[in-house]
């Protein structure tokens, strides 16, 4: 009989992993579970925003809601009302939400703590390597072995990934601020303002306000360089002082850099082994939100696991979808400086309710076409043909 450590190891206790372990409780909370992490100690270095329904995973944890978002450009801004159902809980209407780190992981923590099945092991996984009965995790105190294996704390290995075209990276830094004069408007968010100085590449702030005098403030770009915190929290200054704040104290800070790239790592590490989250490539290419697109793919292997069935990836949405990535990308890689002109054609002629379904990947043939139309004609043929001819030079190339 093939010696294993437990029925399920989950590798990464971050975003993914503890999806997982939500998941997998709800699911088949008496078998053996071993969670893998370099640290369990509470952090606070991030909020997730993302958008669904109260019954989307983990909406009940979010400690704000907005149902009103705001685009700004230069001579533009629109604030709408988002009005349309989420799709998978049709009866639902849509919001944008965030959830703290914090608060996330401390539900998830609090639940699994009670369950005598799950081992928690804090240490640095230096390996992942299939044997012929299951994933095996290598660790400085020895090998851990499960049939399954989620991980989300190595980089995959390059061999069946396609080779990255546009390596973008989404580089931020947000500041949680509390100001001397009453700003913001509690009720709308801002998604994008960039009524900012592009640094020769797409950027723009986004705003989570909670009161008239608390916010969080990001200064965002996308590029391949990628800048440090002390160029964004200098871009949040300038910001602030134009917002005309006067003074104010900051409560938190938040600093990351997301893969914006054409080729996703695969979800498949080896026959055991699966990458989930950012290293399961669940980001979306062109907007760097993670989170919803995590949990979808965690519950569907979690739920093929908890049936004792062979796991399969999560079904890819149409190809379109990734195509229409990949044209974006190729824009803001090789023409950096149309990246606001871009954006404002898409918000311009598409309800941000509608933009925020296509990065779902769940619009229409129609909307889609409808949406493309508007957008600056010459530059995105000549994209769209690049990437064309890249896709089926690949395809001839694996043949
Ligand atoms: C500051 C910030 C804000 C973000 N905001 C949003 C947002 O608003 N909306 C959104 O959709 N996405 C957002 N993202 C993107 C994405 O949702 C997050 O990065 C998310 O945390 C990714 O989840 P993950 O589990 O893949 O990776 P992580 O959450 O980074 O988890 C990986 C885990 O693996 C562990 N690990 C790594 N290496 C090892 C090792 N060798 N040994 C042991 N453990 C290891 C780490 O300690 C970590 O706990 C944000 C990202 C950042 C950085």
């Amino acid at each position: 009989m093939p010696r294993h450590d437990a029925d399920l190891i989950i590798a990464g206790a971050g975003c993914a992993g503890l999806s997982a372990l939500h998941f997998a409780l709800q699911r088949e909370p008496d078998r053996r579970i071993i969670v893998i992490d370099r640290s369990f100690e509470p952090i606070d270095d991030r909020t997730w925003a993302f958008w669904g329904s109260a019954r989307s995973p983990f909406a009940d944890i979010a400690d704000r809601r907005w149902d009103r978002l705001r685009v700004r450009f230069p001579t533009w801004n629109s604030t709408q009302h988002l009005q349309r159902p989420h799709a998978p809980a049709p009866t639902n209407r849509r919001t944008y939400m965030r959830v703290r780190r914090r608060d996330y992981d401390a539900e998830i923590l609090r639940a699994a703590e009670r369950q005598p099945n799950v081992r928690f092991v804090a240490q640095d996984i230096s390996g992942l390597h299939d044997d012929r009965n299951g994933g095996v995790v290598s660790l400085p105190e020895g090998e851990l072995r499960a049939p399954v294996v989620l991980q989300s704390a190595l980089a995959p290995p390059p061999t069946n990934r396609a080779e990255v075209r546009h390596p973008l990276r989404q580089h931020f830094g947000g500041w949680e601020v509390v100001t001397d004069r009453p700003v913001f408007d509690p009720n709308v968010a801002t998604l994008m303002d960039f009524d900012t100085e592009q640094h020769g590449a797409a950027s723009f702030v986004y705003v989570l306000p909670e009161s008239p005098n608390r916010a969080l403030v990001e200064h965002t770009t996308f590029s391949t360089d990628v800048r440090g915190r002390d160029f964004h929290r200098q871009c949040v200054d300038g910001y602030l002082d134009r917002l005309g704040v006067g003074s104010f104290d900051v409560t938190r800070a938040e600093y990351g850099v997301i893969p914006m790239e054409d080729a996703p790592p695969a979800q498949r590490w080896g026959q055991h082994i699966w990458n989930i989250g950012t290293m399961g490539g669940r980001t979306k290419p062109t907007s760097g939100y993670t989170f919803a697109r995590t949990h979808t793919q965690t519950q569907h292997l979690i739920s093929q696991w908890a049936a004792g069935a062979a796991l399969t990836p999560q079904p890819d949405a149409p190809r379109r979808f990734a195509f229409a990535d990949r044209t974006l990308l190729h824009i803001l890689h090789r023409r950096p400086e149309l990246g606001r002109a871009v954006f404002e054609r898409l918000f311009r002629s598409t309800p941000i309710d509608d933009v925020l379904t296509f990065l779902d990947e769940g619009s229409g043939l129609r909307a889609d076409a409808r949406m493309v139309a508007a957008l600056p004609q010459l530059p995105f043929i000549r994209a769209a043909a690049a990437e064309a001819v890249a896709g089926l030079r690949s395809c001839w190339s694996t043949r």
